[in-house]
């Protein structure tokens, strides 16, 4: 099957988030399954040239048609480890992606709907004909518009459009001025309730509301987040526009990509280890202590690694360290902040236990030492807010590292409670779930966790040995986005 991914992120080339992994490591899988597959990319001036090989101009002179004139772009091709990208650059005053940043730009509306334009203008034009598009997230969620009222009528009609929502928080709300841009001139045929109007402000354009209705497929990132956005406000006020399409909405978890995560070849970490050679862990705790300046005694140690923000409960997440320390763990945290405050107050912190040898707070990006926690860490704390799939959970799982989770979006799909688990027998459980947002919950996790280490370590182990046992590869989503492609690819 022929598949071009349309996305503005795609890891190790452009990451903000999970969305870039999930771009590069689903086209990987989908490649090994035998489908030949492109992925189209803006082309900023700020993303890892490094991790492109052989780029070269493809399409010297794309002219994409955007209000009342025209626009010329460039269209380069390279290599991202292995996978075929098409980076378009348009050459206007706009400077719509020579910004110094993905996103956080006040006119991102503007920006992502030429994108998609020009997106489809570069299929239309160099004659590419996928079996079918599959567009991610808000900033492509024009682009089925485009495809089923302008397109389809030049020539691509045989197109079909599989659309996944990483994260219903941001939605492209926004002016229908933009309308006029995309040649989707008839404003009041948009602007209906059953089309692109947003469902809360009447005068607000919604992108994401106009891939739902129009693709063929929808999908988000875990089963459970699916059933979340259709009944609960993680929907950010798309529930009823789901309800409306849910024969074609579905939730495929997310994988992770086991090249790169992987305690047996990691290059990142000292000491390579497996299920069957599980003693070597201790050495990459005893290493990561050292590289931290923790103190060496017998205490497990309990990390966190992600963004500091709201979604990822920060309250319980600073309330996680200082448990920890009562509790007889140490604690380490690696994590960033956009949000001033956030970022303060962690500093702060920093500062506050410079001296406490029982723990280390890393803020910022930080790829390698984030393998080194996942290897030398006894438990992983994730007390998300919300989490439409989640990765550290799953990448935690596959180190033998045991999640400390709260029972949200794909935690709940992924994670399985020790001791409260009607689902799966005991030989099957995999780590620890709480489900309120109060530090009882959280607490009551965390003294399970910790007492099976101090109390039955080898019940522990068994634990982290359980975890490692889940296949959570790209091989299996991949399956299941092969069954949807099929499945509209002949309607
Ligand atoms: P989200 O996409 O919401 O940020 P995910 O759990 O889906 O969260 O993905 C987070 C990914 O980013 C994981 O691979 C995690 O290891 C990585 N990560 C998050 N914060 C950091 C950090 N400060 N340093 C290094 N890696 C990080």
């Amino acid at each position: 099957m022929y598949i071009v991914q349309i996305a503005s992120e795609c890891a190790p080339v452009i990451k903000a988030g999970g969305l870039g992994d999930v771009v590069y490591g689903l086209s990987r899988q989908l490649e090994l399954q035998g489908n030949c597959v492109e992925i189209i990319l803006p082309k900023y001036d700020c993303m890892r040239y490094d991790h492109i090989w052989g780029l070269h101009d493809a399409y010297r002179d794309l002219w994409v048609p955007w209000y009342g004139g025209t626009i010329h772009c460039s269209v380069y091709c390279g290599w991202v480890h292995g996978r075929l990208c098409f980076f378009i650059e348009p050459h206007s005053g706009d400077n719509f992606f020579n910004r110094g940043c993905y996103y956080g730009c006040n006119d991102d509306n503007m920006r992502f709907a030429f994108f998609s334009k020009a997106a489809m203008e570069f299929l239309l034009q160099s004659n590419k004909r996928p079996d079918i598009i599959h567009c991610h997230d808000w900033q492509t969620g024009l682009l089925p518009v485009m495809l089923y009222e302008m397109y389809q009528y030049h020539g691509m009609g045989n197109q079909r459009i599989c659309y996944t929502i990483h994260n219903f928080k941001h939605q492209g709300i926004g002016g229908v001025d933009v309308l006029w841009g995309t040649g989707l001139h008839n404003e009041s045929y948009y602007f209906q309730y059953n089309k692109l109007q947003d469902n809360f402000n009447p005068f607000a354009l919604n992108f994401m509301k106009g891939g739902i209705t129009y693709s063929n497929a929808v999908t988000t990132v875990s089963p459970n987040h699916a059933w979340e956005a259709h009944y609960t406000d993680v929907g950010c006020g798309l529930g009823h526009t789901i309800h409306l399409h849910q024969q074609k909405f579905k939730g495929v978890l997310n994988g992770i990509d086991y090249e790169f995560w992987n305690p047996e070849s990691d290059r990142y970490i000292p000491y390579h280890y497996s299920k069957t050679d599980f003693d070597q862990k201790l050495y990459n705790k005893k290493a990561l202590r050292e590289k931290l300046l923790l103190g060496e005694s017998e205490k497990p140690i309990i990390a966190y690694i992600g963004r500091l923000d709201n979604q990822k409960g920060v309250h319980l997440v600073h309330h996680a360290m200082y448990y920890a320390l009562s509790r007889g763990a140490q604690f380490i945290l690696l994590g960033s902040a956009t949000e001033a405050g956030i970022n303060s107050h962690f500093w702060h912190e920093k500062h506050h236990l410079n001296n406490n040898p029982d723990v280390h707070l890393e803020i910022g990006f930080n790829e390698e030492l984030s393998h080194l926690i996942y290897a030398g860490a006894d438990m992983m704390v994730v007390p998300s807010n919300y989490e439409p799939c989640g990765l550290t959970q799953m990448i935690s799982l596959n180190y033998g590292t045991v999640p400390i989770v709260r029972g949200v979006g794909g935690l709940v799909n992924t994670v399985f409670d020790r001791d409260y688990n009607e689902e799966k027998p005991p030989e099957e459980r995999n780590g620890y779930v709480f489900y309120q947002t109060d530090f009882n919950a959280l607490e009551s996790a965390m003294d399970r966790a910790i007492g099976l280490w101090y109390v039955y370590p080898k019940e522990f182990r068994k634990l982290a040995l359980q975890g490692m046992q889940y296949d959570y590869s790209w091989n299996n989503p991949a399956k299941e986005y092969m069954e949807i492609y099929e499945n509209i690819r002949h309607k």
